[in-house]
């Protein structure tokens, strides 16, 4: 077993290499190095996160592979390669950008692909294999251990590249989902460098939804979290590039509690002016106001619920379940 694992990182160690050399050195990844320039990633940056390329022809690794003696079932395992009808195998990455995924000790465990173009789908990542598993892993992790401990916080990112435009920009504290949602996992691994955490997820509405997700895991497992806000429609890599890094560092400071964020939210997109209105958003809120277990934090938002809405604190915890029960 263990056995069978460290070939597996071998074979992506490998792949790794193959993606890194192409882009470099070959002819096939100007492409690649192009569009590396045009999106402001320098030299440093591409070797710290082993950026690779992947070339447009269909055996590109495979032959690679081959030539090294690497059993190419095991590297269909890892899903970089897959068995032609008619026998031999072919490449599952082609023309794209290459992001090697690691895990905290930096051993390379996946692959992302970015088209260069905006062709669909924009993005593909290894499947799940022995040694990735998506709902445990994030990427950056091994690049983001030291600062994570230094800051005692995390700052939660949704792409490859506002990952590495933080980075670049000097903020190393800096993990990303890759579009899936964050997961009790996740939260665990996080949990080994930091108590603290940030979301900072595009400013659309799958960012938003993400944001609400996140928090229900963050209340559940009364771990402290706060949203950093972008101007609508930017993602961190946008954000930065447009607004720079001093910019961000205001947007930093601004982050807002995550239920404060999300109670904020809510009333601003409902209508308080009436009691239907009013009720609506209480029923919202309830359930995550009952997942904060501590109870300072609980009294203070019941408070600040009930004066923004011009309730009674009294209902609000009776309908919390928490309050005194007055005789009907
Ligand atoms: P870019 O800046 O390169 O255009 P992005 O990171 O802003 O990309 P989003 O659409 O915001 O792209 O997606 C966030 C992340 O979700 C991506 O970085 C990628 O990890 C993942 N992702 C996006 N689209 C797909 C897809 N079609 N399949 C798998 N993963 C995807
Ligand atoms: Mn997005
Ligand atoms: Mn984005
Ligand atoms: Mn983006």
């Amino acid at each position: 077993r263990q056995d069978e694992r460290e070939q597996f990182y071998r074979v992506n160690e490998l792949a790794a290499r193959f993606y890194r050399r192409v882009l470099l050195e070959d002819g096939a990844g100007e492409a690649g190095r192009r569009y590396l320039e045009r999106r402001g990633v320098d030299a440093a940056t591409s070797e710290a996160y082993r950026l690779g390329f992947a070339p447009d022809r269909w055996d590109g690794l495979a032959h690679f592979l081959q030539q090294q003696r690497v059993p190419l079932p095991l590297a269909e395992k890892l899903g970089i390669v897959r068995q032609r009808e008619g026998g031999g195998y072919y490449d599952i990455f082609r023309n794209r950008l290459i992001f090697t995924i690691a895990d905290p000790q930096g051993r390379p465990i996946g692959f992302g692909g970015r088209v260069l173009d905006d062709s669909l789908p924009k993005y593909i990542n290894s499947p799940e294999s022995p040694i990735y598993h998506k709902s445990e892993v994030l990427f950056g992790v091994d690049l983001a251990r030291q600062a994570m401990r230094g800051e005692g916080a995390a700052i939660i990112v949704e792409g490859y590249f506002d990952h590495l435009a933080l980075f670049q920009s000097g903020v190393k504290n800096v993990v990303a989902t890759c579009g899936t949602a964050l997961t009790p996992g996740h939260l665990k691994l996080l949990q080994r460098y930091a108590g603290r955490f940030y979301t900072l997820f595009d400013s659309d509405s799958a960012g938003k939804k993400a944001t609400f997700r996140a928090m229900e895991l963050f209340l559940g497992e009364n771990v402290p979290a706060s949203v950093i806000e972008l101007t609508a429609g930017e993602d961190p890599d946008s954000y930065l590039r447009k607004e720079g890094a001093d910019a961000f560092a205001g947007r930093l400071k601004g982050a807002r509690p995550i239920f404060d964020y999300f109670f904020r939210d809510l009333v601003q997109r409902s209508d308080t002016g009436s009691v239907a209105g009013k009720v609506a958003v209480i029923d919202q809120l309830t359930p995550f106001l009952a997942k904060i277990s501590n109870p300072v934090e609980r009294d203070l938002y019941v408070r600040e619920i009930a004066r923004v809405l011009g309730v009674e604190e009294r209902a609000l915890l009776r309908k919390l379940g928490k309050g005194p029960v007055t005789a009907a």
